[in-house]
């Protein structure tokens, strides 16, 4: 039977990954770094929740789909939409952001695009949903929602600004 997270629920999750990057960022300047497609609108929001705070971070965006090492196995068709990081890379303190870790896969590939660009001086992972079953040795620095699922589930992610709603799905195969 599929279990549901709803739009209070991935609030509570933005608003949780926001607190926990406030809490450990000190006086250098901090980009956030989404991975399209939806980890950069939930960098936006993070962003959204610490400019209230007075805390403003950099923002940019990391399209990795020709990175991924399993490029030809991915289920949906990858749109390629670019990436835009127009701040300089060189020794800036990174928290790269997405909306899901599974495998750590796209992580993995994040740093291979990201260090293309020049030498950070720190790279952090913050995400909305950790769902486990990692097949690399990736953790995440900042998490908003750990969520229990089962390797062959399928965890669906609609977010308001991409999708019109927030919503989560997880279907057992
Ligand atoms: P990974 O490379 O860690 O397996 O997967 C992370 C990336 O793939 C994220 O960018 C995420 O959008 C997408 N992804 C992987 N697994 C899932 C999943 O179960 N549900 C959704 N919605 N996205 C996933
Ligand atoms: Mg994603």
């Amino acid at each position: 039977m599929s279990r549901f997270l709803d739009a209070e629920a991935i609030e509570a999750g933005v608003q949780a990954l926001a607190r926990a990057i406030r809490e450990r960022v000190g006086e250098a300047p901090v980009a956030l770094v989404g991975i399209r497609s939806r980890g950069d609108e939930v960098a936006e929001r993070v962003c959204r929740v610490l400019a209230e705070e007075d805390a403003d971070l950099l923002y940019g965006t990391l399209d990795i789909s020709l990175y991924r090492d399993d490029y030809e196995h991915l289920h949906e068709n990858p749109q390629l939409q670019g990436s835009e990081i127009d701040f300089e890379i060189e020794g800036a303190h990174i928290i790269l952001v997405d909306d899901v870790l599974f495998t750590g896969r796209t992580t993995r590939a994040a740093l291979d695009a990201l260090c293309d660009y020049g030498r950070p001086a720190r790279i952090e992972l913050a995400v909305l949903i950790d769902r486990g079953h990692r097949e690399m040795p990736i953790q995440p620095d900042y998490v908003g929602i750990h969520l229990e699922t089962e390797r062959r589930d399928h965890v669906y992610v609609l977010l308001e600004g991409t999708d019109g709603e927030d919503k989560v799905e997880v279907r057992p195969a």
